[in-house]
């Protein structure tokens, strides 16, 4: 990990060496901090602590964009803070806890997994902290419940697992309208007023203009999907990861049903 750079007034991103997965905090009042998705690794949660000690912050809440395996890690040495998630991530991190599980061991083993997972269902607009109003924007598409967070003080999106710019959109095959609600957690962020940075859960920061850029790009990709033309999309190259090209197919597949 990189360490955490400033995105914004009051706003450190760490970006980890697992699918360049990105951690927010977000400093508050008196030394307390908001947490959104710890990543990835055991040395990176351990620095991630040993970084904010440094800087004299600590964990007063944390939130979990979303109830996939690398957005839901924690480790002893960020300490008790409440953590959170929108009520239906918090049931599919409950029901399929199993896969989570695997998911860390397999990728990024050594966690201690009493931590992973274990957010409280928080049904709210905002999360309730003293630090910079953080509003929730809370739907599904890529997982359910899948909540970003706009920072309207600094005008950060922390967009979880959606706007990246390394990755394609993710749908959500096993629900009913995978397309419909991906489409409609776009509209969602894109309709949030006053965005200066995105904070995307994989990839880079960038600024307004690259926020449409990407929502542009994650429609041109959705139509061709669905069009049974899906080619072009640039972050889908031959250097990219197996398991997102085994993911497109997968979509691919999924549209020509
Ligand atoms: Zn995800």
């Amino acid at each position: 990990m990189g360490g955490l750079t400033e995105v914004a007034a009051g706003v450190l991103v760490a970006t980890s060496s697992y699918a360049m997965t990105t951690s927010t905090v977000v400093v508050g009042s008196s030394g307390g901090c908001l947490v959104i998705d710890p990543a990835v690794t055991v040395p990176e949660l351990a620095g991630l602590a040993a970084e904010l000690a440094a800087r004299g912050l600590r964990p007063a809440v944390a939130w979990s964009t979303h109830p996939h395996w690398d957005h839901v890690l924690w480790s002893r040495e960020l300490g008790d803070a409440p953590r959170y998630a929108a009520p239906a991530a918090i049931t599919i991190a409950e029901t399929e806890r199993d896969g989570i599980i695997e998911g860390v061991e397999r990728a990024a083993p050594g966690h201690d997994l009493s931590l992973v997972g274990r957010m409280r269902s928080l049904d709210a607009s905002a999360i309730p902290w003293d630090g910079p109003q953080a509003q929730l924007i809370v739907h599904d598409g890529h997982a359910p419940g899948h909540g970003a967070v706009f920072l309207p003080d600094s005008g950060v999106l922390v967009a979880g697992d959606m706007c990246s710019d390394v990755e394609i959109p993710l749908l959500d095959t096993v629900a009913k309208d995978p397309l419909g609600d991906y489409r409609a957690g776009m509209e969602r962020l894109a309709a949030v007023c006053g965005v200066r940075q995105v904070v995307p859960g994989h990839g880079h920061a960038g600024d307004a203009g690259e926020l449409r850029r990407r929502l542009a790009l994650d429609a041109a990709y959705l139509d061709a999907l669905t069009a049974g033309k899906p080619a072009g999309d640039p972050r889908l190259t031959e250097d990219s990861p197996a398991w997102m090209r085994a993911t497109h197919d997968e979509q691919v597949r999924y549209f020509e049903r």
